[in-house]
């Protein structure tokens, strides 16, 4: 059982996304000094540069690093496979262990983000707890009956992945055809949206600009991933059963507006179980880190 007050200071808290990695102190209540730089066009190499100039420039003698990783990865192996990646198969942990001098405890970023949720967010006593994230790709982090799901390779809960239109053929990062995250995540909307609209975008910050100027292409888009989501939200709460579903990820935190209410809308058609509560993780975008700090706190331990 997790006991925040007994939790001892100076961990280094690292959260490795698709678009941003971000590094903290957690200090058994909080993530502090956060520091951030993007992913794109990086590698490994520049990633443990950085990790190592804030651990220098912090002046702790870190216990440990909790790391946070965007999937799919190899939880026992120590092994991250990042899809946008040339390296496509990093011994991360044996790498940033060598270089940093200290334990690293890996998770995918979505089991620690539901693991902060459950200790310090919106879940505490909920047993069955479904956080989902809406970013640059999207994951989930699952608790069924007190137990986080992890599967043979820590991947048991890649809900991006979830096929949503089967006879589409719209291309997945992952390779897959007709997933979730092909139509939705934050790096294939803008592909999808041109399919849609004819109309090019750089990024999905720029259509929902477009739907907030009141653009009815980009309105009624927005409208088509939230009842998308629906279908890949319901059918996570078909096969996990939550108590509680949160929602992360900066995609839909930095449009919960748009989002959300859509997303209720649609959602009662796709599910059968019952429905649960659905509401943005109030740990907000910090949610991956506080789960790293809380990782490292506990010894890579996920047990609840
Ligand atoms: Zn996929």
């Amino acid at each position: 059982m997790f006991n925040v007050q007994t939790m001892v200071k100076e961990y280094l808290a690292v959260d490795l996304g698709a678009t941003n990695l971000r590094a903290g102190i957690w200090n058994g209540e909080r993530v502090t000094d956060k520091k951030k730089t993007s992913m794109v066009g990086i590698n490994v190499h520049q990633v443990v540069e950085f990790l190592k100039d804030y651990a220098l420039g912090s002046g702790y003698n870190f216990k440990s690093i909790g790391l946070a990783s965007a999937g799919p990865l190899d939880v026992k192996r120590g092994i991250i496979r990042p899809i946008n990646w040339i390296d496509k198969e990093i011994k991360i942990v044996k790498i940033l262990e060598e270089e940093l001098g200290v334990k690293v405890y890996l998770q995918n970023d979505c089991v620690a983000s539901v693991l902060a949720e459950r200790v310090m967010g919106a879940g505490k006593e909920i047993d069955n707890l479904l956080y989902i994230t809406m970013s640059t790709g999207i994951g989930a982090g699952v608790i069924v009956n007190g137990h986080i799901l992890l599967g043979k390779d820590g991947n048991a809960h890649e809900i991006g992945h979830l096929v949503v239109n089967y006879d589409d053929n719209i291309k997945c990062g992952c390779g897959g055809e007709s997933h979730w995250e092909a139509y939705c995540g934050g790096s294939s909307m803008p592909k999808f949206f041109k399919k849609y609209s004819g109309i090019d975008v750089a990024n999905s910050r720029e259509i929902f600009e477009k739907a907030r100027s009141g653009i009815s292409v980009a309105q009624n888009f927005v409208k088509l991933c939230s009842k998308i989501s629906a279908a890949g939200i319901g059918s996570a709460i078909n096969a996990y059963d939550p108590e509680l579903v949160t929602i992360g990820g900066s995609v839909f935190l930095n449009n919960v507006d748009l989002l959300l209410d859509e997303i209720n809308k649609w959602i009662k058609q796709y599910v059968i179980n019952k429905m649960p509560r659905i509401i943005p993780t109030p740990l907000d975008h910090d949610i991956p880190l506080i789960g790293a700090g809380i990782l490292a706190n506990n010894e890579g331990s996920i047990d609840l």
